[in-house]
Protein backbone atom coordinates (compact mmCIF):
# COMPACT_ATOMS: atom_id res chain seq x y z
CA UNK A 1 0.00 0.00 0.00
CA UNK A 2 0.83 3.61 -0.67
CA UNK A 3 -0.18 6.95 0.52
CA UNK A 4 0.46 10.30 -1.41
CA UNK A 5 0.20 13.20 1.13
CA UNK A 6 -0.28 16.99 0.40
CA UNK A 7 1.54 17.45 4.12
CA UNK A 8 2.37 14.97 6.16
CA UNK A 9 4.05 15.54 9.58
CA UNK A 10 7.70 13.16 9.85
CA UNK A 11 9.78 13.21 12.55
CA UNK A 12 11.28 16.77 12.17
CA UNK A 13 7.95 18.20 11.18
CA UNK A 14 5.63 19.16 8.07
CA UNK A 15 6.96 17.92 4.56
CA UNK A 16 4.66 18.78 1.49
CA UNK A 17 4.09 15.65 -0.94
CA UNK A 18 4.94 13.09 1.12
CA UNK A 19 4.74 9.35 -0.24
CA UNK A 20 4.32 6.79 2.89
CA UNK A 21 5.26 3.13 0.96
CA UNK A 22 3.57 0.40 3.86
CA UNK A 23 4.70 -3.29 3.60
CA UNK A 24 3.37 -5.89 6.29
CA UNK A 25 2.20 -3.42 8.62
CA UNK A 26 5.31 -1.13 8.55
CA UNK A 27 6.29 1.69 6.48
CA UNK A 28 9.14 0.66 4.56
CA UNK A 29 10.18 4.06 2.19
CA UNK A 30 9.11 7.34 2.96
CA UNK A 31 9.43 9.90 0.48
CA UNK A 32 9.21 13.84 0.30
CA UNK A 33 8.44 15.90 -2.36
CA UNK A 34 7.56 13.39 -5.14
CA UNK A 35 4.40 13.16 -6.75
CA UNK A 36 1.58 10.93 -6.29
CA UNK A 37 2.30 7.39 -8.02
CA UNK A 38 -0.65 5.49 -10.29
CA UNK A 39 -2.62 3.67 -7.46
CA UNK A 40 -1.48 5.44 -4.34
CA UNK A 41 -4.33 6.31 -1.98
CA UNK A 42 -4.15 10.31 -1.68
CA UNK A 43 -4.48 12.14 1.28
CA UNK A 44 -4.26 15.85 2.51
CA UNK A 45 -2.81 16.08 5.78
CA UNK A 46 -1.27 13.14 7.70
CA UNK A 47 0.01 12.38 11.03
CA UNK A 48 0.86 9.56 13.09
CA UNK A 49 -1.45 7.94 15.67
CA UNK A 50 -1.86 8.87 19.42
CA UNK A 51 -0.99 6.24 22.07
CA UNK A 52 -3.84 6.44 24.65
CA UNK A 53 -1.53 5.33 27.72
CA UNK A 54 -4.52 4.99 30.22
CA UNK A 55 -7.55 3.18 30.09
CA UNK A 56 -10.15 1.16 31.83
CA UNK A 57 -12.15 0.16 28.79
CA UNK A 58 -15.35 -0.98 31.02
CA UNK A 59 -16.25 2.58 32.64
CA UNK A 60 -16.97 3.64 29.38
CA UNK A 61 -20.29 1.92 29.76
CA UNK A 62 -21.27 3.69 32.32
CA UNK A 63 -19.93 7.48 31.38
CA UNK A 64 -22.83 9.99 32.44
CA UNK A 65 -24.09 7.95 34.57
CA UNK A 66 -22.38 9.61 37.55
CA UNK A 67 -22.92 13.10 37.36
CA UNK A 68 -26.43 13.43 39.45
CA UNK A 69 -25.70 14.95 42.84
CA UNK A 70 -25.49 13.00 46.17
CA UNK A 71 -26.31 13.34 49.77
CA UNK A 72 -23.83 15.13 51.50
CA UNK A 73 -20.93 15.93 48.58
CA UNK A 74 -19.70 14.25 45.48
CA UNK A 75 -15.98 13.51 45.46
CA UNK A 76 -13.98 11.05 43.74
CA UNK A 77 -15.03 8.37 46.18
CA UNK A 78 -18.40 8.58 45.67
CA UNK A 79 -17.85 8.28 42.10
CA UNK A 80 -15.80 5.15 42.68
CA UNK A 81 -19.29 3.71 44.53
CA UNK A 82 -20.95 4.52 41.36
CA UNK A 83 -18.18 2.52 39.43
CA UNK A 84 -18.60 -0.31 42.15
CA UNK A 85 -21.92 -0.83 41.62
CA UNK A 86 -21.58 -0.52 37.73
CA UNK A 87 -19.23 -3.62 37.66
CA UNK A 88 -21.28 -5.60 39.82
CA UNK A 89 -23.27 -7.20 36.99
CA UNK A 90 -20.79 -6.65 34.24
CA UNK A 91 -19.93 -10.31 32.61
CA UNK A 92 -16.99 -11.12 29.49
CA UNK A 93 -19.50 -10.81 27.10
CA UNK A 94 -20.84 -6.96 28.72
CA UNK A 95 -17.18 -6.60 28.87
CA UNK A 96 -16.06 -7.36 25.24
CA UNK A 97 -19.17 -5.32 24.02
CA UNK A 98 -18.13 -1.89 26.18
CA UNK A 99 -14.80 -2.47 25.12
CA UNK A 100 -15.04 -2.34 21.69
CA UNK A 101 -16.99 0.27 21.67
CA UNK A 102 -14.48 2.07 23.21
CA UNK A 103 -11.74 1.28 21.77
CA UNK A 104 -13.71 1.91 18.11
CA UNK A 105 -14.30 5.63 19.44
CA UNK A 106 -10.89 5.46 20.26
CA UNK A 107 -9.48 4.58 16.74
CA UNK A 108 -12.18 7.15 15.06
CA UNK A 109 -10.56 10.02 17.77
CA UNK A 110 -6.85 9.52 16.76
CA UNK A 111 -5.73 6.99 18.98
CA UNK A 112 -3.88 3.94 17.78
CA UNK A 113 -2.50 2.11 20.76
CA UNK A 114 -4.12 1.84 24.28
CA UNK A 115 -2.59 0.71 27.68
CA UNK A 116 -5.13 -1.07 29.23
CA UNK A 117 -5.45 -1.10 32.49
CA UNK A 118 -7.10 -4.15 33.39
CA UNK A 119 -8.99 -4.82 36.91
CA UNK A 120 -11.65 -7.05 37.03
CA UNK A 121 -10.80 -10.43 36.73
CA UNK A 122 -13.17 -12.13 38.82
CA UNK A 123 -16.48 -13.55 38.50
CA UNK A 124 -19.51 -11.38 40.44
CA UNK A 125 -19.12 -13.74 43.21
CA UNK A 126 -15.59 -13.01 43.60
CA UNK A 127 -14.56 -16.62 42.65
CA UNK A 128 -12.10 -16.97 39.21
CA UNK A 129 -13.77 -17.97 36.49
CA UNK A 130 -12.48 -21.50 35.51
CA UNK A 131 -10.79 -19.68 32.52
CA UNK A 132 -8.65 -17.05 35.18
CA UNK A 133 -8.08 -15.01 32.10
CA UNK A 134 -11.27 -14.75 30.30
CA UNK A 135 -11.87 -10.74 30.91
CA UNK A 136 -8.29 -10.62 29.51
CA UNK A 137 -9.58 -12.46 26.67
CA UNK A 138 -12.72 -10.41 25.94
CA UNK A 139 -10.54 -7.18 26.44
CA UNK A 140 -7.60 -9.11 23.41
CA UNK A 141 -11.21 -9.59 21.77
CA UNK A 142 -12.10 -5.91 21.37
CA UNK A 143 -8.77 -5.23 20.31
CA UNK A 144 -8.20 -7.76 17.65
CA UNK A 145 -12.06 -7.13 16.35
CA UNK A 146 -11.08 -2.85 16.64
CA UNK A 147 -7.38 -3.37 15.27
CA UNK A 148 -5.98 -1.14 18.29
CA UNK A 149 -3.02 -1.81 19.48
CA UNK A 150 -2.72 -3.24 23.03
CA UNK A 151 -0.47 -2.77 26.18
CA UNK A 152 -1.97 -4.57 28.46
CA UNK A 153 -1.85 -4.18 31.84
CA UNK A 154 -3.47 -6.44 34.08
CA UNK A 155 -3.38 -5.53 37.94
CA UNK A 156 -2.64 -6.40 40.92
CA UNK A 157 -5.10 -5.44 43.42
CA UNK A 158 -4.99 -6.89 46.91
CA UNK A 159 -5.98 -4.39 50.24
CA UNK A 160 -8.47 -1.30 50.38
CA UNK A 161 -5.94 1.33 51.81
CA UNK A 162 -2.26 1.50 53.16
CA UNK A 163 -0.46 -1.49 55.24
CA UNK A 164 -2.27 -4.09 53.71
CA UNK A 165 -5.87 -3.38 55.02
CA UNK A 166 -8.26 -5.97 54.00
CA UNK A 167 -10.52 -5.25 50.46
CA UNK A 168 -13.90 -4.67 50.80
CA UNK A 169 -16.81 -6.17 49.17
CA UNK A 170 -16.81 -4.09 46.55
CA UNK A 171 -13.23 -4.85 45.61
CA UNK A 172 -13.94 -8.55 45.70
CA UNK A 173 -13.88 -9.02 41.56
CA UNK A 174 -10.66 -7.07 41.42
CA UNK A 175 -8.24 -9.11 44.24
CA UNK A 176 -5.29 -11.69 43.78
CA UNK A 177 -2.68 -12.45 46.04
CA UNK A 178 0.85 -12.29 44.56
CA UNK A 179 0.57 -16.35 43.12
CA UNK A 180 -2.68 -15.69 42.12
CA UNK A 181 -1.30 -12.87 40.11
CA UNK A 182 1.48 -14.64 38.51
CA UNK A 183 -0.74 -17.72 37.56
CA UNK A 184 -3.34 -14.57 36.01
CA UNK A 185 -0.49 -12.88 34.16
CA UNK A 186 1.04 -15.72 32.65
CA UNK A 187 -2.31 -16.75 31.36
CA UNK A 188 -2.72 -13.36 29.81
CA UNK A 189 0.13 -13.49 28.07
CA UNK A 190 -1.45 -16.46 26.14
CA UNK A 191 -4.80 -14.79 25.73
CA UNK A 192 -3.13 -11.66 23.43
CA UNK A 193 -0.32 -13.82 21.93
CA UNK A 194 -2.25 -13.48 18.46
CA UNK A 195 -2.38 -9.88 18.89
CA UNK A 196 -0.17 -8.16 16.23
CA UNK A 197 2.06 -6.78 18.74
CA UNK A 198 0.43 -6.43 22.06
CA UNK A 199 2.53 -6.23 24.65
CA UNK A 200 1.77 -7.56 28.64
CA UNK A 201 3.22 -5.19 31.46
CA UNK A 202 2.19 -5.10 34.81
CA UNK A 203 0.17 -2.43 36.79
CA UNK A 204 0.13 -2.69 40.91
CA UNK A 205 -2.94 -0.81 41.49
CA UNK A 206 -2.27 1.85 44.02
CA UNK A 207 0.39 2.19 47.09
CA UNK A 208 -3.52 1.50 48.68
CA UNK A 209 -3.45 -2.07 46.67
CA UNK A 210 -0.43 -3.45 47.50
CA UNK A 211 2.46 -3.90 50.23
CA UNK A 212 6.16 -3.09 49.74
CA UNK A 213 6.63 -6.87 49.40
CA UNK A 214 4.05 -7.18 47.00
CA UNK A 215 4.93 -4.34 44.80
CA UNK A 216 8.71 -5.67 44.60
CA UNK A 217 7.40 -9.16 43.62
CA UNK A 218 5.11 -7.20 40.49
CA UNK A 219 7.75 -4.95 39.18
CA UNK A 220 10.15 -7.89 39.10
CA UNK A 221 7.29 -10.36 36.98
CA UNK A 222 7.27 -7.07 34.37
CA UNK A 223 10.72 -8.21 32.95
CA UNK A 224 11.22 -5.01 31.22
CA UNK A 225 7.88 -4.41 30.17
CA UNK A 226 6.17 -1.55 31.74
CA UNK A 227 5.20 -1.03 35.10
CA UNK A 228 1.76 1.64 35.05
CA UNK A 229 0.32 2.68 38.72
CA UNK A 230 -2.00 5.26 39.68
CA UNK A 231 -0.15 7.41 42.68
CA UNK A 232 -0.89 10.84 44.48
CA UNK A 233 -4.38 11.41 42.36
CA UNK A 234 -6.36 12.22 45.47
CA UNK A 235 -5.54 14.36 48.16
CA UNK A 236 -7.25 11.62 50.75
CA UNK A 237 -4.57 9.81 49.49
CA UNK A 238 -1.54 11.79 50.23
CA UNK A 239 -2.81 12.12 53.61
CA UNK A 240 -3.30 8.49 53.88
CA UNK A 241 -0.86 7.91 52.92
CA UNK A 242 1.57 10.02 55.09
CA UNK A 243 -0.42 9.18 58.24
CA UNK A 244 0.24 5.35 57.39
CA UNK A 245 4.49 5.95 56.48
CA UNK A 246 5.12 9.58 56.85
CA UNK A 247 6.01 9.70 53.57
CA UNK A 248 3.60 11.72 50.38
CA UNK A 249 3.21 8.47 47.75
CA UNK A 250 6.00 9.43 45.07
CA UNK A 251 8.14 10.11 47.95
CA UNK A 252 7.52 6.75 49.61
CA UNK A 253 7.80 5.17 46.19
CA UNK A 254 10.96 6.42 44.84
CA UNK A 255 11.99 5.16 48.30
CA UNK A 256 11.13 1.66 47.99
CA UNK A 257 11.07 0.76 44.24
CA UNK A 258 13.52 0.94 41.51
CA UNK A 259 11.77 3.72 39.22
CA UNK A 260 12.61 4.06 35.80
CA UNK A 261 11.78 4.15 32.23
CA UNK A 262 9.91 1.60 31.71
CA UNK A 263 7.81 2.78 34.55
CA UNK A 264 4.27 5.07 33.93
CA UNK A 265 2.89 7.00 37.04
CA UNK A 266 -0.66 7.65 35.89
CA UNK A 267 -1.78 10.61 37.36
CA UNK A 268 0.94 11.97 39.94
CA UNK A 269 -1.56 15.05 40.30
CA UNK A 270 -0.13 16.04 43.97
CA UNK A 271 3.54 16.15 43.18
CA UNK A 272 6.11 18.56 44.95
CA UNK A 273 8.85 19.98 43.41
CA UNK A 274 11.37 17.14 44.79
CA UNK A 275 9.03 14.44 43.71
CA UNK A 276 8.75 16.58 40.32
CA UNK A 277 12.49 16.11 40.07
CA UNK A 278 13.28 12.78 41.22
CA UNK A 279 10.33 11.94 38.41
CA UNK A 280 12.17 13.45 36.05
CA UNK A 281 15.32 12.20 36.84
CA UNK A 282 13.89 8.57 36.70
CA UNK A 283 12.75 8.83 33.28
CA UNK A 284 9.81 7.37 34.32
CA UNK A 285 6.84 8.98 32.00
CA UNK A 286 3.64 10.72 34.08
CA UNK A 287 0.56 9.53 32.86
CA UNK A 288 -1.62 12.24 32.87
CA UNK A 289 -5.35 11.79 32.45
CA UNK A 290 -6.56 15.61 31.90
CA UNK A 291 -10.24 14.67 30.93
CA UNK A 292 -11.32 12.35 33.65
CA UNK A 293 -9.32 14.14 36.33
CA UNK A 294 -11.11 17.06 35.84
CA UNK A 295 -14.57 15.22 35.72
CA UNK A 296 -13.14 13.32 39.04
CA UNK A 297 -12.18 16.67 40.62
CA UNK A 298 -8.52 15.48 41.56
CA UNK A 299 -6.56 18.41 41.03
CA UNK A 300 -4.34 19.59 38.39
CA UNK A 301 -0.86 18.53 37.69
CA UNK A 302 2.02 20.89 37.61
CA UNK A 303 2.27 20.64 33.64
CA UNK A 304 3.81 23.97 33.09
CA UNK A 305 6.69 23.39 35.72
CA UNK A 306 7.35 19.25 34.31
CA UNK A 307 7.27 20.28 30.68
CA UNK A 308 10.27 23.55 31.43
CA UNK A 309 12.07 20.77 33.17
CA UNK A 310 11.67 18.20 30.18
CA UNK A 311 9.70 15.63 32.24
CA UNK A 312 7.90 13.17 30.18
CA UNK A 313 4.52 12.34 29.70
CA UNK A 314 1.57 10.91 27.44
CA UNK A 315 -1.88 11.39 28.06
CA UNK A 316 -4.95 8.65 28.43
CA UNK A 317 -8.60 8.55 28.27
CA UNK A 318 -8.97 6.75 31.87
CA UNK A 319 -12.32 6.50 32.88
CA UNK A 320 -13.57 7.24 29.08
CA UNK A 321 -15.86 9.37 30.19
CA UNK A 322 -15.12 11.03 26.95
CA UNK A 323 -13.10 9.68 24.06
CA UNK A 324 -11.13 11.93 22.14
CA UNK A 325 -7.15 12.20 21.50
CA UNK A 326 -7.20 16.03 21.17
CA UNK A 327 -9.84 17.07 23.66
CA UNK A 328 -7.16 15.47 26.14
CA UNK A 329 -3.91 17.84 24.98
CA UNK A 330 -5.96 20.90 24.73
CA UNK A 331 -7.48 19.93 28.37
CA UNK A 332 -3.69 19.58 29.44
CA UNK A 333 -2.89 23.40 28.09
CA UNK A 334 -6.49 24.74 29.58
CA UNK A 335 -5.86 23.50 33.26
CA UNK A 336 -2.50 25.58 32.67
CA UNK A 337 -4.16 28.51 31.59
CA UNK A 338 -7.09 28.59 33.81
CA UNK A 339 -4.60 28.18 36.93
CA UNK A 340 -2.08 30.19 35.73
CA UNK A 341 -3.62 32.86 34.18
CA UNK A 342 -1.43 32.95 31.13
CA UNK A 343 -1.34 31.59 26.97
CA UNK A 344 0.69 28.71 24.88
CA UNK A 345 2.40 27.46 28.94
CA UNK A 346 3.46 24.59 27.00
CA UNK A 347 4.32 25.39 23.64
CA UNK A 348 7.80 24.44 24.52
CA UNK A 349 9.73 28.45 23.84
CA UNK A 350 9.01 31.24 21.93
CA UNK A 351 7.42 31.09 18.57
CA UNK A 352 6.44 27.44 19.32
CA UNK A 353 3.33 25.57 18.61
CA UNK A 354 1.39 24.39 21.70
CA UNK A 355 -0.28 21.91 19.51
CA UNK A 356 2.67 20.79 18.00
CA UNK A 357 4.77 20.95 21.36
CA UNK A 358 2.07 18.48 23.40
CA UNK A 359 1.61 15.99 20.20
CA UNK A 360 5.02 15.53 19.98
CA UNK A 361 5.43 14.72 23.98
CA UNK A 362 2.84 12.76 23.72
CA UNK A 363 3.83 10.55 21.04
CA UNK A 364 7.07 10.10 22.42
CA UNK A 365 6.16 9.72 26.60
CA UNK A 366 2.80 7.85 25.14
CA UNK A 367 5.30 5.28 23.00
CA UNK A 368 7.52 4.78 26.05
CA UNK A 369 5.44 4.26 28.37
CA UNK A 370 3.02 1.36 26.25
CA UNK A 371 6.43 -0.35 25.79
CA UNK A 372 6.68 0.16 22.07
CA UNK A 373 8.38 3.28 21.10
CA UNK A 374 7.39 6.67 19.43
CA UNK A 375 4.74 6.64 17.43
CA UNK A 376 6.41 7.72 13.90
CA UNK A 377 6.02 8.25 10.42
CA UNK A 378 9.35 6.66 9.53
CA UNK A 379 10.90 3.76 7.91
CA UNK A 380 10.31 0.64 10.22
CA UNK A 381 7.48 2.41 12.48
CA UNK A 382 4.36 0.22 12.34
CA UNK A 383 1.94 2.36 10.47
CA UNK A 384 -0.17 3.50 12.90
CA UNK A 385 -1.45 6.62 11.36
CA UNK A 386 -4.42 9.24 11.09
CA UNK A 387 -5.56 11.74 8.40
CA UNK A 388 -7.92 14.58 9.08
CA UNK A 389 -10.59 15.83 7.54
CA UNK A 390 -8.73 18.28 4.87
CA UNK A 391 -11.99 19.40 2.97
CA UNK A 392 -13.84 20.42 6.09
CA UNK A 393 -14.17 24.41 5.62
CA UNK A 394 -12.38 24.62 8.84
CA UNK A 395 -9.23 23.73 7.41
CA UNK A 396 -9.12 26.09 5.21
CA UNK A 397 -6.29 28.55 4.73
CA UNK A 398 -4.47 26.05 7.48
CA UNK A 399 -1.08 24.61 6.93
CA UNK A 400 2.16 23.51 8.69
CA UNK A 401 1.45 23.45 12.48
CA UNK A 402 -1.11 25.55 12.39
CA UNK A 403 -3.50 22.64 11.35
CA UNK A 404 -2.14 20.92 14.73
CA UNK A 405 -3.36 24.21 16.80
CA UNK A 406 -6.70 23.95 14.89
CA UNK A 407 -7.17 20.62 15.07
CA UNK A 408 -6.51 20.10 19.31
CA UNK A 409 -7.93 23.94 19.81
CA UNK A 410 -10.33 24.55 17.55
CA UNK A 411 -12.16 20.99 16.13
CA UNK A 412 -11.36 17.75 18.16
CA UNK A 413 -12.29 14.44 16.96
CA UNK A 414 -15.03 15.09 14.47
CA UNK A 415 -12.13 16.39 12.29
CA UNK A 416 -10.62 12.93 12.12
CA UNK A 417 -11.15 11.25 8.75
CA UNK A 418 -8.93 7.73 8.08
CA UNK A 419 -7.33 5.66 10.74
CA UNK A 420 -4.74 3.12 9.98
CA UNK A 421 -3.54 0.43 12.31
CA UNK A 422 -1.06 -1.98 11.42
CA UNK A 423 -0.86 -0.73 7.69
CA UNK A 424 -4.89 -1.41 7.86
CA UNK A 425 -7.66 1.44 7.89
CA UNK A 426 -10.09 0.79 10.56
CA UNK A 427 -11.71 4.13 10.45
CA UNK A 428 -12.89 5.73 6.96
CA UNK A 429 -14.62 9.19 7.11
CA UNK A 430 -14.85 9.43 10.90
CA UNK A 431 -16.50 5.99 11.38
CA UNK A 432 -14.44 2.61 12.63
CA UNK A 433 -15.56 -0.03 9.80
CA UNK A 434 -16.88 -2.74 11.90
CA UNK A 435 -19.38 -0.04 13.73
CA UNK A 436 -22.71 -1.36 12.74
CA UNK A 437 -21.67 -4.69 14.54
CA UNK A 438 -20.38 -2.90 17.41
CA UNK A 439 -22.83 -0.99 17.90
CA UNK A 440 -25.81 -3.50 18.01
CA UNK A 441 -23.80 -5.41 20.05
CA UNK A 442 -22.99 -2.64 22.52
CA UNK A 443 -26.69 -1.94 22.69
CA UNK A 444 -28.15 -5.01 23.71
CA UNK A 445 -25.58 -5.26 26.36
CA UNK A 446 -26.94 -2.34 27.86
CA UNK A 447 -30.03 -3.32 27.61
CA UNK A 448 -29.18 -6.33 29.80
CA UNK A 449 -27.04 -4.80 32.09
CA UNK A 450 -29.82 -1.88 32.98
CA UNK A 451 -32.43 -4.59 32.58
ZN1 LIG B 1 -7.11 4.85 36.17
Amino acid sequence: MALWCEQAWLTDGWHSHVRLIVENGRISAVETGVSAAHGDERHAIVLPGLPNLHSHAFQRGMAGLAERAGQGGDSFWTWREAMYHFVDRLDPEGLHAIAALAYAEMLESGFTRVGEFHYLHHDVDGQRYDDVAVMAHAIAAAAAETGIGLTMLPVFYAHSGFGGAAPKHGQRRFINDVNGFLTLLEATREAIAGLYDAIVGVAPHSLRAATAEELAAIAAMAAGAPVHIHIAEQIPEVDACVAWSGARPLEWLFDHADVGPDWCLVHATHVTESERRAIVGSGAVVGLCPITEANLGDGLFPAREFFAESGRFGVGSDSNVEIDAAAELRLLEYGQRLAHRGRNLLAGGAGQSTGANLYRGALAGGGQALGRGSTSLAVGAAADIVSLKADDPFFAGRSGDAILDSWIFGGGARLVDCVWRHGIKQVESGRHIARDAIDTRYRAAMRSLFA
